[in-house]
């Protein structure tokens, strides 16, 4: 048996914020309490620090293939860049390919990722092509653990389902248990903006955020609504960056239908200005769905704090800028869409709590706890309390820090957020009891991260 003990730092989950020592044996949390005189093989002192759950992003591509090439982290990279950043959980998304099998999807995201990881893991199923056979499939893979399907309206020709197919899917969610994740954008429309500009000769980076126009994300997204309404089934939007958008699902959920959404730190914190960057710089930040102008942040925080908006998840998909975002000189439709971020999500929402947009235990509970709690995985994980996996955080929330691609640890030539200073650091990083990060050293090894079988959404028991 092996025990640790963190002592006198604050303890700071989804609903509470503690002054106890926490016990930590054989990976789990045994006990949280003061003055107990417990003994333990490492005593690690927080005196002056945060003690939190580790971070769950629900949205991450590693080694993704897209446009002609992939994603510049591999399931090794990129956990090991998740646990300096504080996240001790991914859920990244398996891909079924055109006219192949959902299970040979899975086996393929199962071969990259096993062995590889830092940190724990699970998937999500990315279903591109909805038919008699993958919907059958969906009810068995509910079974296994994968309990949520991505499916896109954006894409046409790639992952694109039109609406019958969104329905049926949906369909299968409601008799399933399974959460339908959407990618709501009307890719249809957008694909003739983008010929048009192309067209007129507007080929620059920033003519992807205008051709992705904040209406279409919003329209997708009252679509997506309606049709899961018509299905009886939740659904779940994802990487949500248009308040027009937001508004949809405002409404949904002030009707009281289960229609969840996530945003990511790059929609709170980066804007078309650096979409229109100079030179082909902007092609650093080409995501789908796109950076909004500056006023949409307001929105988005305003929804983070009324639970409109109920998770950020980062969207991690690096692409270097040499050699593959430069894959879009001269025709911004070819730039590869992605940003990494799987490192910076925990600092930078940290730095909403410096800067007054979200309190400490909203900090938490949307990085760490209602992703948990939305993917099956709570209270194992997202949260510090007796039974939990310890996947646990010291953080100094004194300590400043500069964001810079010459010291972060994701495998890809350029940070979003370079030169930044924000405040608040990781400095001690522990999954299932195993210290990962301490004394700005990793002590990991590929294959520390196991694979996790998911239970169904926890909001809808
Ligand atoms: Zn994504």
């Amino acid at each position: 048996m092996t025990r640790t003990l963190i002592t006198n730092g604050l303890v700071i989950t989804a609903s509470d914020e503690l002054s106890v020592d926490v016990l930590v044996e054989d990976g789990k949390v045994v006990a949280l309490g003061t003055g107990q005189n417990w003994t333990a093989d490492t005593t690690i002192d927080a005196s002056g620090k945060y003690v939190v759950p580790g971070g769950v992003d629900a949205h991450t591509h590693m080694e993704m293939p897209f446009g002609g090439t992939q994603a510049a982290d591999t399931f090794e990279t990129g956990t090991r860049a998740a646990a300096w950043g504080g996240t001790t959980t991914i859920v990244d998304f398996a891909i079924q390919s055109m006219g192949g099998s959902l299970r040979e999807g899975l086996d393929a995201w199962h071969a990259k990722a096993d062995g590889n990881c830092a940190i724990d893991y699970a998937f999500h199923m990315i279903v591109a092509d909805v038919n008699d056979a993958s919907l059958k499939e969906m009810e068995a893979l509910v079974g296994e653990g994968v309990t949520s399907f991505k499916l896109f309206m954006a894409y046409p020709g790639v992952f694109y389902s039109d609406d019958g197919k969104i329905l049926r899917a949906l369909q299968k969610g409601a008799e399933t248990g399974g959460l339908t994740m959407m990618h709501a954008e009307n890719g249809i429309a957008i694909d003739v903006l983008i010929e048009q500009a192309l067209a007129r000769g507007n080929t620059d980076p920033r003519y992807h955020g205008e051709v992705r126009h904040a209406l279409l994300e919003a329209e997708a997204t009252h679509r997506a609504i309606k049709l899961a309404q018509v299905a009886g089934a939740p659904i779940y939007i994802v990487h949500l960056s248009a308040a027009q958008a937001l508004a949809q699902v405002q409404a949904a959920r002030d009707e009281g239908f289960n229609a969840f959404a996530e945003t990511c730190p790059q929609y709170l914190f980066l804007s078309t200005d650096d979409l229109a960057r100079p030179g082909f710089e902007g092609a650093k930040y080409v995501c789908s769905t796109p950076l909004r102008p500056a006023e949409h942040q307001a929105a988005l925080w305003r929804g983070l704090r009324s639970d409109d908006l109920s998770v950020v998840s980062t969207d991690h998909c690096p692409f270097c800028f040499k050699g593959q975002k430069e894959m879009g000189i001269g025709d911004f439709s070819k730039i590869p869409n992605g940003l990494p971020g799987v490192e910076t999500r925990m600092d930078l929402l940290h730095q909403g709590v410096v800067e007054g947009h979200i309190s400490r235990k909203r900090w938490i509970e949307i990085a760490s706890a209602t992703p948990a709690k939305m993917f099956g995985l709570y209270p194992r994980k997202g949260t510090i309390a007796p039974g939990a996996d310890a996947d646990i955080v010291i953080y100094d929330p004194t300590a400043t820090q500069v964001h810079s691609a010459s010291t972060h640890h994701m495998a890809v030539d350029y940070s979003c957020y370079e030169g930044r200073e924000t405040t608040g650091r990781v400095e001690t990083v522990l999954s299932r009891g195993k210290v990962l990060i301490s004394g700005g050293e990793y002590h990991g090894k590929p294959g520390d991260g196991q694979y996790l079988k998911r239970d169904t959404c926890q909001y809808l028991r």
